[in-house]
């Protein structure tokens, strides 16, 4: 679905990627492991063309998408801090991007009443995002992302704002939805146990490289690195 070979991105003196080489297969839900500062977040925005990347290539079914802009590329992010328009309804925000598009009203609403539905949201279209609870946010922009059906999403730590058992909970949820969305899922997250309750694959960055790279049992009993044993470890 995905392949990316040789992403760079320098900040300054800082390398956030460094030569970065990464394939994702269509409906596979990878997470994104590594410390802080590593280049996961830089990795996503750069699929996401937030971010240009200073060389590498990135192919999206075999076609060079570097120079499409964000909105037309054929996948979507869910930002952490959610980023949603707070002076526009639920239903406002979901169907933001199908507006843009130029889809009419009527399908627009269509599609707005099945993605809420499809994130336990059905009947909030009309109210106000600056009343919800952080978890009903958390839907809201996993909604906006996924309205416009992406084959695939990527997620920086969706479930970084929300308390440990509505994590939990929700982490399945989300693992639920991408199976039936069919849609391919990057997740950025801190959480092993996240990491392996619900990945096909984990891959580990560090430094700006990928490090490890394999299905969560792997990974766990044979850490490629230090840091990666280290970061696993301190789960248990
Ligand atoms: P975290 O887990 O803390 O979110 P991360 O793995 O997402 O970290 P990035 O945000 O990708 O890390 O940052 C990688 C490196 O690039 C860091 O050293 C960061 O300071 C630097 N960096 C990222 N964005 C910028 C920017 N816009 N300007 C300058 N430096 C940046
Ligand atoms: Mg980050």
């Amino acid at each position: 679905l995905l392949s990316i070979r040789g992403l760079t991105r320098r900040f300054g003196d800082t390398i956030a990627l460094a030569g970065l080489d990464l394939d994702v297969a269509p409906g596979e839900f990878l997470t994104l492991l590594g410390g802080s500062g590593s280049g996961k977040s830089t990795l996503l925005r750069v699929i996401a063309g937030f971010e240009a990347a200073d060389s590498g290539t990135l192919l999206f079914e075999g076609r060079e998408i570097t120079g499409v802009p964000p909105h037309a590329r054929p996948l979507n992010m869910m930002f952490q801090s959610y980023a949603l328009f707070p002076h526009l309804s639920v239903g406002g925000n979901v169907a933001y991007g199908l507006k843009r598009d130029g889809m009419g009203r009527a399908e627009r609403d269509r599609r707005v009443d099945e993605v809420l539905a499809l994130v336990g949201l059905q009947g909030f279209g009309k109210r106000g995002v600056h009343r919800l609870s952080g978890g009903q946010k958390q839907r809201v922009a996993l909604a906006r992302a996924l309205v416009k059906r992406p084959r695939l999403l990527l997620l920086d730590e969706p479930l970084g704002a929300l308390d440990a058992n509505l994590r939990e909970r929700t982490g399945f949820e989300l693992r639920a939805l991408q199976r039936e969305t069919g849609a391919a899922f990057i997740m950025v997250t801190h959480d092993q146990n996240e990491a392996l309750a619900l990945a096909d694959r984990v891959a580990v960055l560090e430094h700006g490289r990928l490090v490890q790279d394999g299905p969560p049992r792997q990974v766990y009993d044979r850490p490629a690195t230090r840091f990666v044993a280290g970061f696993l470890g301190a789960a248990n």
